[in-house]
C-alpha cells in the first residue's frame, strides 16, 4: 500500500511523497504552514485563557488587601476604645 496524506486545499488523498497536490497544485509546505497557523491559534488560545486566569488571581488578591485593610481598621478602631 502507498503512504498517502490528504491534501490541506482540496481535501483529496494524495501519495506522501507527493511535494504538490496533483489535483489542485497546492504546496504540501503550504499545507503544513497552514497546520502551523492552527498551532498558533490554539497558542493564542491557551495564552489568553492563562491571561484571563491571572487577572482574576490578580483581583482576587487586590480583594483580599482591601480585606486586610479593612480588617486593620478595625482592630486598630477596636484597641482605640479600650
Ligand atoms: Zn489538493
Amino acid at each position: 500500500m502507498i503512504p498517502v496524506c490528504i491534501c490541506g486545499g482540496c481535501g483529496r488523498t494524495i501519495e506522501k511523497e507527493f511535494v504538490y497536490c496533483p489535483w489542485c497544485g497546492l504546496s504540501k509546505i503550504t499545507a503544513m504552514t497552514e497546520d502551523d497557523k492552527m498551532e498558533q491559534i490554539f497558542n493564542r488560545l491557551e495564552k489568553m485563557q492563562k491571561d484571563s486566569r491571572d487577572e482574576k488571581i490578580e483581583k482576587m488578591t487586590t480583594k483580599l488587601d482591601d480585606l486586610k485593610r479593612e480588617l486593620d481598621s478595625m482592630v486598630l478602631c477596636s484597641e482605640m476604645h479600650k
